[in-house]
């Protein structure tokens, strides 16, 4: 079988038909970087900016089958996890990823779309948790999604939101990258958090405008760098950068 030597991220996500968040903005950003994607989807969904019409899942098996074509297929240095949709595809993701612990996966826990319709089953939540975060390298929860896997009540403070992330560090997630962007303040604040180590603190200033599928972008940008040899920090700061120069472009195009 002929494998391609150049490195690639597999992305393994959902369609958005408006093109503003998923599997679109993961390859765009992997792209930007000079790496080459290949792709498991997860799930089709028809939307705008503003709603989530229809939501088309495909057979677990179905996604298993197509990471394990590409990881057959290419040089997979990095795996990006977005939307999953379901209890049963996660499942099936964490089978694949149990068979192939040499390659570092970044997890976007995505839970609810900016339009706020639901993007993962809320009975999935607990197997997110134990069967699936526990094999990534790295998970990216903004405030609200560290919160719903902690299961506590949205953090008020920085303080809070370690707290949340270090109880999910104990309770055996490798490392968590939480999110700040929709705190208060005039600076953007994300914090790494590793087991054993000191917090380290990703700092940029606020913009006054928002983008969709920037969690989308960050995840895979850290992946990206990750399947280049980067080391996890490292990669962090330079996909942070990269996002925010993103967003700065697209705010002063609207
Ligand atoms: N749709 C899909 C397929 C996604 O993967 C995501 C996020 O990863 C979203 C929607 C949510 O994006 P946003 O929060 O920008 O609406």
């Amino acid at each position: 079988m002929a494998l391609r030597r150049e490195p690639h991220v597999l992305v393994v996500g959902g369609s958005d038909s408006s093109g503003g968040a998923g599997i679109v903005r993961d390859i765009e950003t992997i792209s930007a970087l000079d790496l080459r994607t290949c792709l498991a989807i997860t799930t089709v969904t028809v939307q705008t900016h503003e709603a989530v019409a229809q939501i088309h899942n495909l057979q677990p098996g179905l996604v298993a089958d197509q990471m394990r074509a590409a990881l057959q297929a290419n040089a997979v240095g990095a795996i990006k996890i977005g939307m999953l949709a379901t209890e049963q595809t996660i499942v099936a993701v964490a089978d694949v990823l149990r068979q192939n612990p040499q390659i570092p996966a970044v997890i976007d826990p995505v839970l609810v779309s900016s339009s706020g319709w639901p993007l993962l089953d809320t009975g999935a939540i607990g197997v997110l948790k134990q069967e699936l975060i526990p094999l990534c390298r790295l998970v990216t929860p903004n405030l609200i999604e560290l919160a719903v896997l902690a299961g506590s009540d949205l953090a008020i403070d920085e303080d809070g939101a370690l707290q949340q992330g270090q109880k999910l560090l104990t309770a055996g997630l490798q490392a968590l990258l939480i999110k700040g962007g929709h705190a208060a303040g005039c600076r953007s604040t994300d914090i790494l958090l590793r087991a054993d180590q000191e917090p380290i603190r990703f700092d940029a200033p606020r913009l006054g405008g928002s983008m969709r599928g920037t969690g989308c972008a960050l995840a895979s940008a850290i992946a990206a760098h990750l399947a280049n040899g980067s080391l996890l920090e490292d990669g962090v700061r330079k996909s942070k950068l990269l996002v925010f120069e993103k967003l700065r472009k697209s705010i002063s195009r609207d």
